[in-house]
């Protein structure tokens, strides 16, 4: 484990976090305080997990939030009317869902009706879009906080063959686009793999980059790949534990044994998903700054 790299999010976040305070001093001279609204249908653990994070951060930055929490009931005319008062609230920059809400609510139809200009993580058709032509407006905040962390730690895409695992359209297919726009630190040669791609393996081992998002605790070992590759590991996956919680979070990628083998990895915790939240404030000041 010499000499690999460990890309750990701190350092990122905190250099981020100091630029954002200066953003924020200056919307502040003019009378505006960025502020998100967050949506939150039911209980799941994960979910209000997140938030209480991401509201953490926004708090300590004197953001403005507004939790609009709602029972696992709720039926989809009430939650699109409180998405069309906040698109009209000009106190709110920003407008996130928390995915994923109840199988009864059509998801998509929520994600909308959202103001493609307060769609702050990137997920409206409009925004996703502007991406998918190389013109990006709101970009989603995982894949966003991934470029950001390559970025930073100087490990660029031009040329490489990067490997992505999952096509989701939160992670997966945006950072598809994004490692392979004709762009610095981009300019790639991206391959995108899903549940129906044949010998995966075959891919992973010519991979300069993996970029794994799959949801499958350690699916990616050290003899999937080849020697000084990059891993970015996005997966959050609680396994049983015997710890005092129960459970402990680990990524998709199978940290301990690839640690030896590649030139670096980001590790969870501690490395995709702080970036996620740094780029959740970075698109609601962006909101903000656009009415200066
Ligand atoms: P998702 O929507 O469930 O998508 C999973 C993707 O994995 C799908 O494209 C699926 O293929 C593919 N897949 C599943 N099994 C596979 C297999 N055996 N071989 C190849 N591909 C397979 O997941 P997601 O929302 O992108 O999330 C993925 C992981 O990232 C989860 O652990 C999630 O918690 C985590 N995550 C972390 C952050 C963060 O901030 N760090 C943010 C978002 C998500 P098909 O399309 O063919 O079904």
């Amino acid at each position: 484990m010499a000499n690999v790299n460990i890309l750990y999010a701190k350092p990122v976040a905190e250099s981020f976090y100091s630029k954002a305070k200066k953003r924020i001093s200056i919307l502040a001279e003019k009378g505006i305080t960025p502020g998100l609204a967050a949506i939150l249908v039911g209980e799941n653990p994960a979910s209000l997990s997140y938030i209480k994070s991401k509201v953490r951060i926004f708090k300590e930055l004197n953001l403005k939030t507004r939790i609009y929490k709602f029972h696992k009931s709720v039926d989809e005319a009430e939650l699109l009317n409180k998405i069309n008062e906040i698109n009209n609230d000009s106190s709110l920059h920003g407008i996130l869902v928390q995915l994923p809400l109840p199988k009864k609510i059509n998801s998509e139809e929520i994600i909308h009706s959202i103001n493609p200009n307060k769609d702050v993580d990137g997920f409206h058709p409009f925004n996703a879009g502007l991406l998918s032509i190389g013109r990006p407006g709101f970009i989603p905040c995982t894949p966003k906080g991934i470029m950001e962390l390559l970025r930073y730690y100087k490990i660029d895409m031009i040329g490489k063959s990067v490997v992505v695992l999952g096509r989701s359209n939160i992670v997966g297919r945006p950072i598809s686009i994004l490692t392979s726009l004709d762009e610095k630190f981009s300019n790639a040669t991206t391959t995108l793999c899903h549940s129906k791609s044949k010998d995966i393996v075959n891919f992973t081992l010519n991979a300069d980059v993996i970029i794994i998002a799959l949801g499958i605790p350690m699916f990616l070992k050290s003899d999937m790949v080849k020697n000084n590759c990059v891993i970015i590991d996005v997966g959050i996956n609680r396994v049983d534990d015997e710890n005092k919680k129960g459970y402990r979070i680990v990524g998709d990628a199978d940290f301990s044994s690839l640690v030896n083998k590649v030139s670096a990895i980001s590790p969870v915790p501690g490395g995709v998903g702080p970036m996620t939240i740094a780029m959740l404030v970075d698109n609601t000041i962006e909101s903000a700054e656009k009415i200066l």
